[in-house]
This record gives structure tokens, C-alpha cells and sequence, in this order.
């Protein structure tokens, strides 16, 4: 530990989570450091356009981020680019991020990893990645125009993309697995009134198709057993996300699906000093103003944390929960 840099705070991961806690921690002048091996901006840098963020009526997904980061460093928070390997809990409270630029120590750490999308794991997927099968319309959507489509998954996440890539499409069929949409019904509806918008319900898809690039997708009904084919140019993978929950070295509470359970009043972590906020966290929905959310309570809650934590006063969850209250009364 001895090269290692030292700060109060480590914030990992640099979507509108971590933002708003680098931007918190910031403001109120804690020594922190915010980590990240791509562009910040995490999800955001996948989304079109964003109307569901109150307070911003209509923004593009990157100038959010663009917006969230400048107001984020602006306040002294350090950005460090920098992939984290590893994170290490020891017996004094004190973590050790390892990462890709070194060392970094510190007792509260935020972690806002986000995650990745999950893949549906079958023949073709990994063979024709890039060359048709894709997980982001935002970023592949423009290579499509005239083509036809197939989007696969039922949650917020496939309706909305299948409706912004009628944008380029000719024709977007989105195959669910059920009759019923996880997705909001105003979506829902909207995907229902386009046009180019086709359903194929209680179908999954068993195998995507083509020598050097997506030719069709095959497909098979759930309640009948009925095979089919959809000729397609490009197939659009939204079947869900998978939590970034693998780097510490310790167990953490989590859910059957892998988000952290934090404790609602900090967002503590069950590990004493470890906070979590936005897509790694369990919760009903994970929307910006979640994680948001999540990260202004996460942030206050750790700054809380290392103070006590300096004046050897605190060791659980239990301890910052009652602190929290002590000071409201
Ligand atoms: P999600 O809500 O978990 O939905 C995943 C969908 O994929 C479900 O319809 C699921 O079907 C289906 N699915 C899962 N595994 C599958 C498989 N192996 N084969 C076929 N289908 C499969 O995921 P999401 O749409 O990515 O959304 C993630 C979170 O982000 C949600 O909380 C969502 O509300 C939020 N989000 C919000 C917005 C917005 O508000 N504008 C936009 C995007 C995402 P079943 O329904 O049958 O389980």
C-alpha cells in the first residue's frame, strides 16, 4: 500500500450514478476521485434522446452526459481514467481499489459500475456480433436504413429502440418470448400505433443466421412449437442488462439476479464502507433519476461514513443508520 494514492472517497464507474456522486462529493469538498476506463456517461452514451429526466425536457443522451460530467469535475472532483481490477477489503475498514494506473486507498467506496447487456446465447449471436447483431440501436441504428430488422425482447428497453430504429428501418418486427410486455404501456402503445412496427409474441428465437452477415433469424412459438424464419439484415439484442458486481473481493448482499440489496436510509452496502447506487443496486427500475437519486443518498451517507470511520466511532450499517437519525432529531 505503501505507492498507493489515498483518498476519503473512490467512486467506480462514470454513468449519471457516478456522476452525481462525484458531483456531491464534490460540492462538499470530500477528497474523492472518480473512476473510469471509457467515455463518462455509461448508459446515457447509448441512448437517443432522453425526455423522461425532469427538469430537461428533451436532451440527447450524450449532451447529458457531456452536461453531467463538466458539472461533475467542475466542483474538484478528480475524473482518473482507469480500469479497476480488483477491490480489497481489510480488517481496518480501509479498501484498496487496484487498478489499471495503480493502487488507490480509501475507506467509503461508491461503487456505480453499471452493467452490460445480457446476451441471449444462441447459435449466431457471438458469429455475426458486429455484423448484424447488435446491442445498441443509438450506435448501429444509422447502418440499417431500408433494411429490415428484427429487435428480440419485451422490456422498456426493446420497445423503445424498436421504435427508434424505424428511424432507418423499412420494417421492425420485435419478437417476445410472451404475449405481455414488461415494458410501460404507453410504449407499448406507441410501438403499436407505428406502421413499421411488426409483433411476433410468444416466440423465441433459436438461432440468428448468415454466412458473413445476419441474413434471418429462426424463431419458434413457445405454445404451439411452430418453426418460422424472418428474414432480416440485422437483429437488436434487448433481453436485459447483467449488474458490473464482480469486483470485490468480499461477499456482498445480493439479489437472485446479482444487484447489491443496500440499505434503503444510506444505500450501504453489507459490507460496512461500501455503498451502491444506480444499475448495480437492487431496486424496482433502474431510470437516470434512480441513479441518480441513489447517488446523492450514497454519496451524503459515505462522507458521513469516513468521518465517523476516522474517529474509530463506526463499524456496521447499524452504526451510520442510527448516526443518520441522531443528527435529524
Ligand atoms: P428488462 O426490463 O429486464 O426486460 C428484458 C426483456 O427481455 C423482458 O421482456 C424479458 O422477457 C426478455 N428476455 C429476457 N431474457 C430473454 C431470453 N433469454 N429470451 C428472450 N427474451 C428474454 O430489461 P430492459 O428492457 O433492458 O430494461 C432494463 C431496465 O432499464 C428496466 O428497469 C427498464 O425499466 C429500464 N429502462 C427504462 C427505459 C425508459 O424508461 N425509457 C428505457 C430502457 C430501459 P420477460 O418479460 O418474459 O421476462
Amino acid at each position: 500500500m505503501a505507492d498507493a494514492r489515498r483518498f476519503d472517497i473512490v467512486i467506480v464507474g462514470a454513468g449519471p450514478a457516478g456522476l452525481t456522486a462525484a458531483l456531491y462529493a464534490g460540492r462538499n469538498m470530500e477528497h474523492a476521485v472518480l473512476l473510469e476506463s471509457k467515455a463518462p456517461g455509461g448508459q446515457l452514451l447509448n441512448t437517443e434522446l432522453i425526455e423522461d429526466y425532469p427538469g430537461v425536457k428533451s436532451i440527447l443522451g450524450v449532451d447529458l452526459a457531456q452536461v453531467m460530467m463538466d458539472q461533475a469535475t467542475g466542483f474538484g472532483t478528480e475524473l482518473v481514467s482507469a480500469e479497476v481490477e480488483q477491490i480489497l477489503v481489510h480488517d481496518d475498514g480501509l479498501k484498496t481499489v487496484r487498478t489499471s494506473v495503480g493502487d488507490i486507498v480509501a475507506p467509503a467506496v461508491i461503487l456505480t459500475a453499471g452493467g452490460n447487456p445480457r446476451k441471449l446465447e444462441v447459435p449466431g449471436e457471438v458469429e455475426l456480433a458486429g455484423r448484424g447483431v447488435s446491442y445498441c440501436a443509438v450506435c448501429d441504428g444509422a447502418f440499417f436504413r431500408d433494411a429490415e430488422l428484427a429487435v428480440v425482447g419485451g422490456g422498456d428497453a426493446a420497445v423503445e429502440e424498436g421504435i427508434f430504429l424505424t428511424r432507418y428501418a423499412s420494417k421492425v418486427t420485435i419478437i417476445h418470448r410472451r404475449e405481455h410486455f414488461r415494458a410501460q404501456g404507453l410504449l407499448v402503445d406507441e410501438a403499436r400505433h407505428n406502421p413499421k412496427i411488426e409483433f411476433l409474441l410468444d416466440n423465441v428465437v433459436d438461432s440468428i443466421d448468415g454466412d458473413d452477415l445476419v441474413k434471418s433469424v429462426s424463431v419458434r412459438n413457445v405454445q404451439t412449437g411452430e418453426k418460422g424464419t424472418v428474414d432480416v439484415g440485422g437483429v437488436f439484442i434487448f433481453v436485459g442488462f447483467l449488474p458490473n458486481t464482480g469486483l470485490v473481493d468480499v461477499h456482498i448482499d445480493h439479489d437472485e439476479a446479482g444487484y447489491y440489496l443496500t440499505h434503503p436510509m444510506t444505500m450501504m452496502t453489507s459490507v460496512p464502507g461500501i455503498f451502491a447506487a444506480g444499475d448495480v443496486r437492487s431496486q424496482l427500475t433502474r431510470q437516470i433519476s434512480t441513479a441518480v437519486g441513489d447517488a446523492t443518498t450514497a454519496t451524503i451517507a459515505a462522507a458521513k461514513w469516513v468521518e465517523e470511520w476516522k474517529r474509530g466511532r463506526i463499524e456496521g450499517d447499524a452504526d451510520l443508520v442510527e448516526d443518520v437519525v441522531e443528527d435529524r432529531e
